[in-house]
């Protein structure tokens, strides 16, 4: 009899213990995959219509940008303002003041950021960082570090797939859940008004799409092709101070060690130079700003405006 008594209400105890580990797990299952549904800035159906995209197209939004060349850029914006086709963007900043920004596309990367605040802290500059929606919805503590370092946050679009070649429908959800996802990720007081397309691939489908949403179509004019990841340090200086010039934009990409070695050295000079440092978004309220053109147009000072 006692030792009847004694096992049941331990095997009670057992069954109680396993129905309330399971009731845990379940809860706290429940509670993550919330988490999880609930992260996403961009609707299910948006997400599943880019996987859809993805899969057909084989475009890899992970990779960074692939740009066309120096020759090309140059013939696309010089076609553009001939045609009279040019849409108002920022394609450089006044070129009759000495001032630069410094943007950093397709972060947030983790391990990156951190270590790219230090620098820019070091030399007291203020960056502009496109970042892309989706990585901000990973890692929303990223983007907080940014902004509470007081560096603009721009949109680098959502999903980080080349514009023109999305279905039409995609253009507006891409532009503003990126925007979206930024607010969130960063508590930013506003929604970032600067986008810039990847690869500085747009059409007049995409400038309508900007122009619709109230946002700035930013390019660059001082791209020293780190994206490719093939430069050493010193060739992403040598060409960042070649191209350098008042109004000057110049495009760096997050997750390449060669450009985080180059950083310190280059905006020592760039300041030694004479240069002061600005956001996008105070380039582009200066009323000297360019804003006809592809990227790469307005390459040097001597192309005039
Ligand atoms: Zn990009």
């Amino acid at each position: 009899m006692i030792k009847v008594s004694s096992k049941r209400p331990r095997r009670l105890f057992r069954s109680i213990s396993v129905i309330g580990v399971l009731f845990l797990l379940g809860v706290g299952g429940t509670v993550l995959a919330t988490r999880r549904q609930d992260q996403p800035t961009a609707s299910a159906a948006y997400l599943r219509s880019v996987q859809a995209f993805v899969a057909k197209s084989g475009e890899q939004p992970d990779s960074h940008d692939k740009y066309k060349t120096v020759a090309q850029l140059d013939a696309q914006g010089k076609e553009e303002i001939k045609s009279r086709a040019s849409f108002p963007k920022l394609v450089r900043g006044d070129p009759k003041i000495k001032e630069v920004a410094l943007t950093i596309d397709d972060g947030p990367y983790p391990g990156f950021v951190e270590r790219l605040l230090k620098i820019l802290k070091d030399a007291d500059v203020k960056a502009t960082f496109f970042d892309v929606g989706r990585k901000a919805d990973q890692y929303p503590e990223l983007i907080k570090m940014e902004a509470a370092d007081g560096h603009e946050i721009a949109n680098h679009t959502y999903s980080h797939l080349t514009l023109p070649s999305m279905p039409r429908p995609n253009l507006d959800p891409e532009l503003r859940y990126g925007a979206e996802a930024l607010q969130k990720a960063g508590n930013l007081p506003k929604l970032p008004d600067i986008f810039r397309p990847r690869g500085g691939a747009y059409d007049a489908a995409v400038v309508k799409a900007a122009e619709a949403n109230q946002f700035t179509l930013a390019l660059w004019n001082d791209n020293p092709g780190d994206a490719s990841g093939k430069l050493l340090a010193a060739d992403i200086e040598r060409i960042i101070l070649r191209d350098l010039s008042p109004g000057a934009i110049i495009l760096i990409h997050e997750g390449v060690e060669e450009t985080m070695k180059a950083l310190p050295h280059t905006l020592q000079v760039i300041k030694e130079r004479g240069y002061k440092f600005v956001t996008c978004s105070e380039m582009a309220a200066r009323p000297g700003c360019i804003k006809v053109g592809g990227p790469n147009t307005w390459k040097t000072g001597d192309h005039g405006h």
